[in-house]
């Protein structure tokens, strides 16, 4: 990548990026972050560097992104939220929020732990709300071109609109378990930081 720093508000938000960019090597991907998820390697007030590897062909790839001035590390290691910002996020657009969605609302229902397939789906919520940040007018019901990064982005919206339906997001968030008072803003991220250790080669 060259010119400007992609830029994220956290490190799940870096590592969620790094699951949905394909593989430049194979073009197969997925990728995943090499190591702890919660161990960049390294972080500086200024950049955050993710090394992540192929899952089918291995060869591994170095991610840097700027981190906004204004969190201090511990909030981007240990984030409450993918993106406590109401801003959408920079990396990741709205096709792939809910590619993200689909693929944590698999893992929940794939998970025989009962608390952490409850976790995943509150973060499936966390995804949904990170896709509804890109809709700016309430009376379209569908995200502006601004919101789509990737031809392949554009191609699903083309082929299959009725996905992007902000009614359809709205009703699916209105079914997902929301963090509780007692599980505190802290709920927010286990499910997925579990995860990724679990998908980390
Ligand atoms: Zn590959």
């Amino acid at each position: 990548m060259t010119g400007e720093l992609a830029e994220a508000h956290s490190l799940v938000e870096a590592n969620l990026f790094v699951v949905v960019t394909p593989c430049p090597a194979c073009g197969r991907g997925p990728l995943s972050a090499a190591g702890p998820p919660a161990a960049p390697t390294s972080i500086t007030p200024a950049n955050l560097t993710l090394e992540a590897r192929c899952a089918k062909c291995s060869s591994t790839k170095t991610f840097v992104f700027a981190l906004p001035g204004r969190t201090g590390s511990r909030a981007i290691v240990r984030p409450t939220a993918i993106n406590s910002e109401d801003s959408p996020s920079r990396i990741i657009d709205v096709a792939q929020w809910l590619t993200l969605a689909k693929m944590i609302g698999d893992a929940a229902a794939a998970e025989t732990d009962r608390i952490q397939a409850r976790h995943l789906l509150i973060d499936v919520g966390q995804c949904l709300n990170e896709a509804l940040k890109f809709y700016d007018d309430e009376d379209n019901d569908l995200p502006p071109p601004g919101a789509l990064f990737h031809d392949a982005s554009r191609r699903r919206f083309r082929d299959h609109p009725e996905e992007f339906s902000r009614r359809r997001l709205l009703d699916a968030r209105s079914r997902l378990p929301v963090a509780t008072e007692s599980e505190g803003a802290a709920a927010g991220c286990w499910g997925i930081a579990r995860w990724f250790t679990e998908m980390t080669p």
